[in-house]
């Protein structure tokens, strides 16, 4: 079994915080060094014995995991890189692929083949240390977007690292990641913001927000994400993000037709459509 002596985690927020008590649980790590921008966080990481050590340097980490917002990734890749100890793989959680592999690339140069790009899908809107939890990616998926460069064994040993945090590992190219996660994702947080922040500033926002109920809750628990991470992804990921955002619009200006003639029947089969598409993936026919 594979297993790492010395980890280290740089950014020790939900994901990065969760990944180190999931390693840890799973006695796959020995030394777990935290590297953050935040000294309460990371102090609070220690307290929590998420980390057992707070360092500015990766060291000689045998595994690095590269957890901050992903507009950090080309200056956190940049320091590590010249001190990276022979046989260190690097990889890292954000949630783009594209902007993140052109980031590993321009810092690591010859390196790149240590660095294996992953996504877990799995998270929350909470952040910092104090959300992470070992039990975070039970059972989530965590795609992988290989590189050309790795090995067979870099790509083994970060498969196996999320493995044993409890995650399902499956593979993606960046640019195929990037587009799915466009759509299913990134489409999704950016019109709950949205729509909060149009009745945030409207005259009768109080009024609005007085009589918002469950539906409005559901729609719009993501708009309590953290907006730094949020403008990280939307701007690395935009040309897809406009494009879905495009495609959303062509269907609201198709109900909105509907809605103008008054068609009751073509807005119920559209409804019941779409029921019936959502039932199927809560009940797992299709994944
Ligand atoms: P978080 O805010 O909980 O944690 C990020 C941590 O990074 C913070 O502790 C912050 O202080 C630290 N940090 C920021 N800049 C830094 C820098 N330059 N050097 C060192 N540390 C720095 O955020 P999170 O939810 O854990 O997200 C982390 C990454 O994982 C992001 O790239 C995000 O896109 C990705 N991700 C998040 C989710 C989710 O739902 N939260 C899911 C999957 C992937």
């Amino acid at each position: 079994m594979i297993r790492f002596d010395r980890v280290a985690v740089i950014g020790v927020g939900l994901i990065g915080g969760s990944f180190a008590l999931a390693l840890k649980q799973a006695r796959l790590c020995g030394h777990v060094v935290g590297i953050g921008r935040s000294a309460a966080n990371l102090a609070l990481a220690k307290d929590m014995g998420i980390v057992d050590s707070v360092a500015t340097q990766a060291g000689d980490a045998d595994l690095i995991l590269v957890a901050t917002p992903v507009a950090q990734f080309a200056s956190v890749l940049a320091a590590i890189a010249p001190r990276l100890k022979p046989g260190a793989i690097v990889t890292d959680a954000g949630s783009t692929k594209r902007d993140v592999v052109a980031a590993a690339r321009a810092a690591l140069g010859a390196r790149i083949s240590r660095f294996v790009p992953a996504h877990p899908i799995a998270g929350a809107e909470q952040s910092g240390a104090a959300a992470a939890s070992a039990e975070l990616f039970r059972g989530r998926r965590v795609v992988l977007a290989p590189l050309p460069e790795n090995s067979p064994e870099s790509l083994q040993a970060v498969e196996a690292a999320w493995a044993a945090c409890g995650a399902r590992v499956s593979r993606m190219s960046p640019e195929e990641h990037d587009a799915v996660f466009a759509a299913v994702s990134h489409l999704p947080h950016l019109l709950a913001y949205a729509l909060v922040h149009e009745f945030a500033g409207r005259d009768n926002s109080a009024q609005l927000f007085g009589y918002a109920a469950g539906g409005f809750r559901d729609f719009t628990r993501i708009a309590s994400s953290h907006p730094e991470m949020w403008r990280d992804i939307c701007v690395a990921n935009r040309e897809p993000l406009l494009a879905e955002l495009e495609r959303y619009a062509g269907k609201l200006r198709a109900l909105r037709a509907l809605l103008e003639r008054g068609d009751g029947a073509a807005l119920e089969k559209l409804f019941a459509e779409a029921r019936a598409a959502r039932e199927r993936w809560l009940s797992g026919e299709v994944e």
